[in-house]
């Protein structure tokens, strides 16, 4: 060692570098003997055993940590002194001084002298117990979002800007009638019909430009080949590796579909016969009206009214002539086609509409039902229970300018019918 030069501060031993850089690793380093005591530890251990290193050394662990700590260390210890291994694991020690429970990475070797004999084992900790906290911490929140997405009522998946599938819950699993890890990382077109997929790639795509939420009903048979009904929502979200991507919901709305088919139903459709109401009737002969109008092709209507009905209530009963009604309306449908409309436009009337046709062939229907209505049997086929109607038939005419305008011809019509002395046809204006 070289003398100091006058003036210069006494110094005392030169700091050895490799110390000062053991103490500034950022891990725990130590070494022990055959007995486990200490014979180095570096700064951080001597933070944590909370004294300085005159004291450390020399005494082993259970001067520091709790009891049940020890007994692990020690085993460990023990094959790394005895045994020569060379150990890496995760551990936790209880931190006698503070009663904290925290948990180290772990690296144990055996130190050996000169002549290959094992004098001592060196450490190396570092403390994994926030990182751990937070693995916890972020497991729990997915265990909690998985319960939460695979028990919510609906499908839920997430789709990347290339068609395929990132997430999938168990829900979307259930009804492609796949396991999850088949969904993800599978395109669109390989799990769902053609156009459907393309369907929704195309509302993906307007996502991805707009950057808005999108919404739609889907019709979707699942795997049992059942016809579901969906609610689809989708947002637009970066997938976790930042590239664009959609989240959607799908809510089964199969039976709210049905419920709201058959309000539509109930509303349009008249309780007792079955047929058409007098709403859905008009409805649907305004359309008729405007599509005739605008093709030029004929459109006819039979207006129908039974005859005495009253007398035959007040005889036989109303139950009866609620019987006979619906005899009358199922007698009126055999003689269609599928494109003619016949309604049940009030008590004992009907009407129907027949597209295509003019007056003379809508005649010849009505004869036909009039013949029939006449050997319809109810109730045992007892000659007393005979019914007959009245018909008036009307055409369109080039004036009409609206469907009511025909409608109030085939009513005068059946007037006239009555007038006739019932049983009869009378077709606008001649008879
Ligand atoms: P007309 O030949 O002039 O048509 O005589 P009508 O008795 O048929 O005519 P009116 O309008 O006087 O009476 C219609 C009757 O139709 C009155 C009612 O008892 C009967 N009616 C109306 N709706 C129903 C129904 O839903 N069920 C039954 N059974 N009868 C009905
Ligand atoms: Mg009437
Ligand atoms: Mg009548």
């Amino acid at each position: 060692m070289s003398k100091p030069e006058p003036g210069a501060a006494p110094s005392g031993p030169a700091p050895d570098p490799f110390r000062q850089l053991l103490d500034e690793v950022g891990a725990f380093v130590y070494t022990i003997d055959l007995q486990g005591c200490y014979t180095y530890a570096n700064r951080l251990v001597l933070e944590l055993l909370g004294h300085p290193l005159d004291y450390v050394l020399g005494k082993d662990i259970s001067h520091f940590f709790g009891e049940k700590s020890n007994q692990v260390i020690r085993e460990n210890d023990a094959r790394v002194l005895r045994g020569g291994e060379t150990i890496a694991r995760e551990e936790t020690n209880l931190i006698k001084a503070t009663g904290e429970l925290r948990t180290y990475w772990s690296m144990k070797k055996p130190l050996r002298d000169a002549a290959g004999n094992i004098v001592g084992m060196l450490g190396i900790s570092h403390d994994i117990t926030e990182k751990k906290r937070l693995e916890d911490r972020v497991r729990k929140q997915k265990e909690l979002l998985d319960t939460v997405l695979d028990n919510v009522d609906a499908l839920v998946y997430m789709k990347d800007a290339n068609r395929r599938f990132v997430y999938a819950n168990q829900h979307m699993a259930d009804v492609l009638g796949l396991p999850v890890e088949r969904i993800v990382g599978s395109l669109d077109t390989d799990l769902l019909p053609r156009d459907l997929a393309d369907r929704f790639w195309a509302m993906d795509q307007k996502i991805f430009a707009s950057g808005q939420r999108q919404s739609s009903e889907e019709a979707v048979v699942d795997a049992c080949g059942r016809l579901r009904h969906y609610w689809r929502v989708v947002v637009p979200l970066p997938a976790p590796d930042g590239t664009p991507a959609v989240i959607g919901l799908s809510t089964d709305i199969t039976e709210l579909h049905e419920l709201k088919e058959e309000l539509r139903r109930q509303a349009s459709t008249d309780g007792l016969t079955g047929l058409a109401n007098r709403r859905s009737f008009c409805e649907r002969a305004g359309h008729e009206f405007a599509r005739s109008r605008r093709h030029g092709t004929p459109l006819s209507l039979i207006a129908i009214d039974i005859d005495h009905f009253k007398r035959f209530n007040d005889s036989y009963g109303h139950p009866l002539g609620d019987r006979v009604l619906c005899a009358f309306a199922a007698c009126c449908q055999s003689m269609l086609r599928e494109a003619d409309l016949c309604a049940r436009t009030g008590g004992e009337e009907f009407c129907i509409l027949l597209p295509d046709t003019g007056l003379d062939d809508a005649r010849r229907i009505a004869e036909r039902i009039r013949v029939s209505a006449g050997s319809l049997c109810v109730d045992g086929q007892s000659p007393q229970l005979r019914i007959s109607a009245s018909f008036g038939v009307a055409s369109l005419e080039s004036g009409d300018q609206a469907f009511d305008t025909l409608f109030s011809r085939a009513d005068r019509a059946l007037y006239c019918a009555k007038q006739q002395g019932r049983d009869c046809i009378f077709a606008w204006p001649g008879g």
